[in-house]
């Protein structure tokens, strides 16, 4: 039975005006365990037939039989079947992968086709041995010779143990030593199959041809044997077996490794490619969550974005384990455990505002309001004034006044920087109002905080006014508390005095002034019911002084600190006249004082903080990422520098806006990325016609393709996550952004790039089987 049989079969070429001959009315039969030379000059139609016997090229005319089988309703897959599972090729150009080694080029048609993996290596190394190579079985393709490589071309030939062996000027580029030895080999293997050789150079292949086929014009103008020929015992036609997944993905892996330059780029193209998305989507990210929830502009004056504070919605005190939990939160920075309870005013009791030596205190205290939350208000005792003007740029936190009605209070005992500034921006009332109320102004807002003026030591608190409120008429002159003259009072006694209020023990001791005597000394100043109290000084002997209660806790009726101190003397006397109260100290008294009562002070927002903690974030985005994920049944969270918004229309839009620029962006990257890889892969154009003419069907190869882009793509995505985090340690503004991608984001990105990856290598594909075997062996023949 002929192997291939042609009857009249005609191949035409044509293109948009012209239609050429490839080859006309040629009836041939070919024979297995021939060995047939096919000849004539340049352009007379060799390779036509050759292309058209071996299924690389379709025909127009006639019929082509193979293994007695019609052809002429083949389709596309079926002459991929027959090509791959029939015939082995040579071409001139040494169709060899350049990048592997003589080895792995021959194992790559053993993997094609299922070779046992336990014996390929072992069949591989006879095949290289058959050609001569064993030498250089190790050596990368692209350093043999020649004829070396044609050589290895016909050991990958016959590795796919196929009947058939198509070569087209194999020896045409060959000096004549190397050209006789292929002929040679070519001929030794022609015993179990037929073997076709094109040549123009007919003496080449005299020594061995059984057969001789000369064609002029597309036609065959000659057809002689030359010699006899043993027709082998028919064979069972080879089965052909798919290669495997866990096959591709190695020799994936293998031509990604194998072309190390072409990969690194590619990689780099796309990290920089997938770094420009990850940070826009970052931004737009960041930009939608604080859109979507926060209304950052209507939030507080100047506080600042980085603080914000945590208590249990139950009430409880915060464990290790809340502490473990927050500290591990990804846009947490810092837990602080003293974290000051929030608190919603600021009421500010203003005294004498003209007294130079009159005082200010600051205390805390907590209003429960039944089943709704607790609140801490801050009061403070301010005495001193001055222009807000007078304060230098950077001698405060916050702002300068920008209304009337704006302050900036003084902070000598730094009590607001516990809870950071979040003071910042409160309303502060008047708890004396009556006269400012007539003025029409009772409230300021604290637009700025300092404490650097007067300083702790100072113990000194002003107030600075706006110029424009200086200016005005509100200013009062005097205020006398009457409620702390009674009290003080009542405390009074002729050898003792006791202190049992909050209030006053804040205020005696800030009403320390060194003034170097040994004696206690208490100032007081009234007439009530017109009776001058305090007309002259006096000087009694006292034992003891006791304070109680000093940061009593009344909603609690909690701590009760007594203590008591012993002094020598206490003198009453009123100096300060116009000023309406105040105990003065000697130095050790008050220090003594100082030490078990401001460090009780202190004592109080400890015990206070372990209802709260205080969290640090890097921005307002990070901050309102934080309420989203924590604010729950569990923790309240305040927040004071945003306040949450419900969604609005244009919210929605700046969404929908966001993502068309994302997408458009992305298309734009991904051409860019598209038209810069579809060079590199055109120059593999080669290498897919080799995997095809050696027997990997096009889904094989077209696998191959998609999983090396993915491959890539995944390596990229690995190391730009790498890259951005490194960056991202020196830039504080793509460590904001980074910050903002939850782990959902992460797969999102991931899933995403790697579907880019699969998509770059269905486009790949598109184009590279857009074109037949022969057009990619001729592109590649004239890329080389
Ligand atoms: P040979 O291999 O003997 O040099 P070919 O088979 O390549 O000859 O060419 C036979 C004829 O077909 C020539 O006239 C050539 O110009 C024409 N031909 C070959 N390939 C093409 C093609 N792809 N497009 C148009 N004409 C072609
Ligand atoms: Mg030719």
């Amino acid at each position: 039975m002929s192997a291939i049989k042609l009857e009249n079969v005609s191949k035409y070429y044509k293109s948009a005006e012209t239609v050429s001959v490839g080859m006309q009315k040629v009836n041939l039969d070919f024979k297995m365990g021939e060995f047939v030379a096919v000849t004539g000059e340049s352009g007379s139609g060799k390779s036509t037939l050759l292309n058209v016997i071996s299924g690389l090229d379709s025909y127009e005319e006639g019929e082509l039989y193979l293994f007695g089988e019609e052809t002429s309703h083949y389709i596309i897959s079926d002459w991929e079947k027959y090509r791959s599972t029939y015939v082995g090729f040579v071409f001139q150009n040494y169709n060899i992968i350049d990048s592997y080694s003589v080895l792995q080029n021959v194992l790559l048609a053993l993997e094609i086709q299922g070779y046992d993996p336990k014996k390929k290596h072992e069949r591989a190394m006879e095949l290289i041995d058959k050609v001569g190579l064993k030498s250089h079985a190790h050596h990368k393709a692209s350093k043999l010779s020649g004829g070396q490589k044609q050589r290895a071309v016909i050991a990958r030939a016959l590795a796919k143990d196929c009947p058939i062996i198509v070569a087209d000027e194999p020896t045409g580029n060959l000096d004549s030593k190397s050209a006789v030895q292929v002929m040679k080999l070519l001929h030794d293997i022609s015993k179990e199959k037929l073997v076709v050789v094109v040549t123009h150079d007919f003496d080449v292949v005299e020594p061995y041809a059984t057969r001789k086929i000369r064609m002029h014009d597309g036609e065959v103008v000659e057809d002689k044997v030359l010699r006899s020929f043993d027709e082998p015992q028919k064979s069972e036609a080879p089965v052909l077996k798919k290669m495997n997944f866990l096959t591709v993905l190695r020799f994936a892996v293998r031509n990604l490794f194998s072309t190390p330059r072409r990969t690194f780029f590619l990689m780099l193209m796309q990290i920089i490619v997938m770094l420009a998305f990850t940070l826009l989507f970052a931004t737009i990210q960041t930009e939608l969550v604080d859109a979507y929830s926060y209304n950052s502009s209507s939030a507080n004056i100047n506080v600042p974005e980085t603080r914000m504070l945590v208590e249990k919605r139950d009430g409880s005190n915060m464990t290790q384990a809340d502490y473990d939990y927050l500290v591990d939160i990804r846009e947490v920075d810092k837990v602080v455990e003293k974290g000051i309870n929030f608190y919603n005013d600021v009421n500010m009791y203003v005294f004498n505002l003209d007294h130079p030596n009159s005082d200010a205190i600051y205390y805390g205290y907590e209003y429960d309001y039944p089943g709704n939350y607790t609140e801490l208000r801050y009061n403070f005792i301010i005495s001193g004034t001055d222009a807000a003007s007078t304060l230098s740029d950077r001698a405060f936190e916050g702002a300068m006044p920008t209304a009337a009605n704006q302050v900036i209070i003084d902070d000598p005992y730094d009590n607001f920087s516990v809870g950071d500034r979040i003071v910042l921006g409160k309303t502060g009332y008047y708890s004396n109002e009556a006269e400012l109320l007539e003025e029409g102004i009772n409230q300021f807002v604290v637009s700025g905080i300092t404490n650097s003026v007067h300083g702790r030591d100072a113990s000194r608190g002003f107030i600075y006014f706006s110029d424009e409120f200086l200016a005005s008429e509100a200013v009062p002159d005097t205020y006398e508390d009457d409620d702390v003259k009674r009290n003080l009072e009542n405390y009074v006694y002729e050898s003792s005095f006791e202190i049992d209020n909050m209030y006053h023990g804040m205020y005696d001791i800030n009403g320390y002034i060194d003034d170097g005597s040994t004696e206690l000394k208490m100032s007081l100043y009234g007439i009530e019911d017109g009776i001058d109290y305090f007309s002259e000084t006096s000087t009694f002997t006292i034992v003891d002084i006791e304070f109680t209660g000093f940061y009593y806790d009344w909603q609690r009726d909690t701590t009760e600190d007594i203590r008591t101190f012993t002094v020598e003397n206490v003198k009453i006397y009123d100096d300060y006249t116009g000023y309406y109260d105040v105990i003065v100290l000697n130095e050790a008294l008050n220090e003594a004082i100082t030490d078990a009562y401001l460090k009780a002070y202190e004592d109080y927002y400890i015990i206070k903080s372990r209802d709260s903690y205080s969290i640090s974030v890097a921005s307002l985005s990070a901050g309102n990422r934080v309420i989203d994920r924590i604010d729950s049944d569990t923790y309240r969270v305040f927040y004071p520098a945003s306040v949450p918004v419900t969604q609005t229309i244009d919210v929605m839009i700046l969404s929908i806006v966001y993502n068309v620029i994302l997408v458009v962006f992305t298309i734009f990257l991904y051409s860019i990325v598209h038209a810069v890889s579809r060079n590199t892969m055109r120059s593999r154009s080669k290498d897919f016609a080799i995997y095809r003419s050696i027997g990997a069907q096009q889904s094989v190869v077209a696998r191959l393709v998609v999983i090396e882009q993915v491959m890539i793509a995944f390596a990229s995505i690995v190391l730009m996550f790498v890259i951005l985090n490194v960056i991202a340690i020196f830039n504080i503004t793509i460590s904001n952004y980074l910050t903002s991608l939850t782990p959902r984001n992460y797969i999102y990105l991931f899933v995403l790039f790697l579907l880019f990856g699969a998509w770059l290598g269905l486009r790949f594909n598109k184009r590279v089987f857009k074109q037949s075997v022969i057009q990619n062996i001729n592109i590649s023949k004239e890329d080389n």
